[in-house]
């Protein structure tokens, strides 16, 4: 799939050669083609402008047209091919106000944040690295291209991206970028939390979560943003768990959980960084049943009933929540945590396998069997009736089978 990858981008190089331009591949592939890390997209930078390169590709989209980037189809695969530019004012340390295109691929890679992705291939696998990304890389550090100060004051995502590239690399920061960082956090208050929220995702997701958020506390990043109340902690627990997890939601409901944030904490966070809907009600559902109490891997009933409430998903969720959290803090919480959340997990796996029912659609009866065989009209109670006999053939109280279910139902009545 690589080979298919890189050999299509390079045919986009040689397109644009042929067409008397220059073209490289630039920022993360370069970086992690270099570490030997895997590659899921290619980026593209030239000197020619997005009208020509729409003309030379004419398989081609404007996605970014505005500044500079259009999208190139070659074989099986796209790229954004983006003109050489640089920025120019950065009022409102957020939006560049102007675009600029130039000629020269050093002038593009001086724009760029850190050193690392800062670096360009051409398609013989000829390096231009300007700034040291390849020393940087070998060193296994971050660091900003040109005065940190300057960098991180024109746009304050970059702040969080520092952050988030270190735990994605597990590389240290730079002392000159780590202290400028520390000194610039107001410029994060202007970026839109839709944009920090992507790079808080990629933390959360990454091999080791718990450096990363105890890196935003220590700089004390968020201290002046609105979402100090949750970034901000005056102190903060060991996070090696965060970890545990395997799912990005879990992650967060956990995060929640071991800073003391209530269900409503939690959904408040979620909002502020513009979560779906769908994203909020998973993170706020696990941190209310995992405040509720974690059920044991004895306790078959409580997890058969919670199975039944909100599905497998979220029971096998709510076991990694529950591992990582009770292994929180304590020696070794990482690989304990692991251990207790995959038996946790399969635990829960075999309690849901065993369940003759899982929701009311496999139920034997339905509602309008239960309103003839009672011979009431219809009212709530259908509801409820139907909810306990689903809950008792869960259990295996009663078995799930027509007659016996009605049968039961005729004696209990409307339950008034
Ligand atoms: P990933 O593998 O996560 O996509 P990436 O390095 O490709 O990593 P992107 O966010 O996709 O990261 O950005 C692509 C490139 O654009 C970066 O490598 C960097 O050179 C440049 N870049 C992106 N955002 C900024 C920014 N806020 N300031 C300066 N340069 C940036
Ligand atoms: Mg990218």
């Amino acid at each position: 799939m690589r080979e298919d990858l890189e050999a299509a981008g390079r045919r986009v190089l040689e397109r644009l050669e042929e067409a008397g331009y220059v073209a490289y591949f630039v920022g993360g592939y370069v970086r992690d083609r270099l570490l030997g890390r895997p590659i899921h997209d290619i980026d593209i930078a030239t000197s020619a402008r997005p009208e020509t390169v729409m003309a030379l590709f004419p398989d081609s989209l404007p996605t970014g047209i505005r500044h500079g980037t259009v999208t190139v189809r070659m074989g099986d695969h796209a790229f954004e091919v983006t003109t050489f530019r640089v920025e120019r004012g950065y009022s409102d340390a957020r939006h560049p106000d102007e675009v600029v295109f130039v000629d020269r691929i050093e002038e593009d890679l001086a724009r760029r944040d850190f050193t690392v992705n800062a670096m360009a291939l051409d398609r013989r696998g000829r390096l231009v690295d300007p700034f040291g990304g390849r020393e940087d890389l070998a060193a296994r550090r971050i660091r900003c291209v040109g005065d940190p100060m300057r960098r991180f004051s024109e746009d304050g995502l970059r702040l969080v991206r520092a952050v988030r590239f270190a735990v994605q690399l597990d590389f240290a920061i730079e002392p000159r970028t780590w202290e400028a960082l520390q000194a610039c956090r107001e410029t994060l208050s202007p970026v839109a939390h839709e944009r920090i929220a992507d790079e808080l995702d990629k933390i959360m997701a990454s091999p080791n979560p718990g450096r990363g958020f105890a890196l935003l506390f220590e700089s004390r990043l968020f201290a002046a943003d609105d979402l100090a109340p949750y970034l901000a902690p005056p102190a903060w627990p060991d996070l090696a768990a965060l970890a545990v997890p395997e799912g990005r939601e879990t992650r967060w409901a956990l995060l929640a959980l071991l800073l003391g944030w209530t269900e409503h904490q939690a959904e408040a966070f979620a909002r502020a960084l513009r979560f779906s809907r769908e994203r909020l009600d998973a993170i706020t559902t696990l941190v209310g049943l995992a405040r509720q109490g974690c059920p044991g891997e004895g306790e078959a009933r409580q997890w058969r009933e919670l199975l039944l409430a909100h599905g497998l998903a979220h029971g096998l969720a709510l076991a990694d929540l529950c591992a990582a959290r009770k292994a929180a803090g304590g020696p070794d919480a990482l690989t304990q945590g692991r251990a207790a959340a995959a038996r946790l997990r399969e635990r829960v796996r075999a309690i849901y396998a065993a369940m003759p029912v899982h929701n009311l659609k496999e139920l034997a009866v339905n509602g309008r069997d239960l309103v003839k065989a009672v011979g009431r009209p219809p009212g709530p109670w259908v509801g409820r009736l139907l909810n306990e006999l689903l809950v008792r053939v869960a259990h295996g109280e009663l078995p799930n089978d027509k007659d016996r279910l009605l049968a039961y139902a005729r004696e209990r009545g409307d339950g008034t």
